[in-house]
């Protein structure tokens, strides 16, 4: 599998997971000549897009005019009932999708299959927009039986045991790192604005979402994580050194190494590869020979630390 993060912000987001020959965008909230020019500066091209999911129906998550470009191309979307409502009555796009049997409904908690070899479960989350889904998907099964799967969740007020226990043993964890706390609070943002982003149906400060990986690190299997990719980072109440600053510390403490992303609004982030069996991996160890060329290798692997 391989996970890139387009755009990630409240100037648009969007994703991109492929698994074997398919291919699939985790909202689309840019518009389809902007997502047609990242997937090109990662080497794809909307060819590759075989299904949409939505997460909400915040416009940072979804274009009329992508929607528009779905149903030109017959590219399905995935979304949940409750979002049907907006999107018919904002968007000409859906309503050709819809008149046009392109739109798939996914219930929370249950699994649907994406593809043959990838499924997909919609997990529930607290956000101002209604119904409002992160995601488990699972895909890439190897001859032993393992794959690997991936959580993504962005655009929650805060969260719950529940929810930790459903991203745990992950290979990559996507979560939003929204804004610093102080930031926030010191910003020249009126006060319900303040209090939107930091109430329970807003968004996860740094703090929070460091907690929330950390109670997913201890329902994981030691190692599984290998990759945290920090999402929907505010321009104005966030810094990236601050939240890679947070995951690091966190991670550090309880001597993990996972390597951490920071997703850009502005450029598409370097593209992530699971490969192979999703069991915890041991670290080769054999030394390296005087004038061997160095094998080009992740930032960090578990295994390297403890
Ligand atoms: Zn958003
Ligand atoms: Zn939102």
């Amino acid at each position: 599998m391989r996970f890139t993060v387009l755009a990630s912000g409240s100037g648009g987001n969007v994703c991109s997971i492929e698994s074997a020959d398919f291919g699939l965008l985790i909202d689309a909230g840019l518009g389809p000549r902007q997502i047609a020019a990242r997937l090109q500066e990662v080497g794809r091209s909307w060819s590759s897009v075989q299904v949409v999911l939505l997460t909400h129906t915040h416009t940072d998550h979804w274009k009329d005019a992508t929607l528009q470009h779905l149903h030109r191309h017959r590219i399905p979307l995935w979304c949940h009932s409750g979002h049907h409502t907006v999107l018919r009555t904002y968007s000409d796009g859906f309503l050709a999708l819809e008149a046009a049997g392109l739109v798939r409904s996914f219930a929370p908690f249950e699994a649907f299959p994406l593809s043959p070899g990838l499924r997909c479960r919609a997990l529930p989350i607290r956000h101002d927009s209604g119904a409002t889904f992160g995601f488990r998907l699972e895909g890439g099964a190897d001859l032993f039986g393992g794959c690997n799967a991936i959580g993504y969740v962005a655009d929650l007020g805060c969260w719950d045991d529940e929810l930790a226990d459903r991203l745990a043993d992950v290979d990559l964890l996507a979560v939003e790192f929204n804004h610093d706390v102080a930031l926030e609070r010191n910003s020249k943002r009126g006060p319900r604005l303040i209090q939107r982003v930091l109430g329970d149906e807003g968004h996860l400060s740094n703090v929070q979402a460091v907690d929330l990986v950390r109670a997913v690190l201890c329902r994981s299997t030691k190692g599984r994580l290998r990759h945290l990719v920090q999402l929907h980072l505010s321009r104005e109440c966030n810094r990236p050194a601050l939240a890679r600053a947070a995951a690091r510390e966190m991670f550090d403490e309880l001597r993990v190494a996972v390597a951490i992303h920071t997703a850009k609004q502005d450029e598409p982030g370097a593209p992530i590869h699971l490969n192979g069996s999703a069991r915890p991996r041991v670290a080769a160890r054999s030394p390296r020979r005087r004038g061997s060329r160095a094998l080009p290798t992740q930032p960090s692997l578990p295994g390297l630390i403890d």
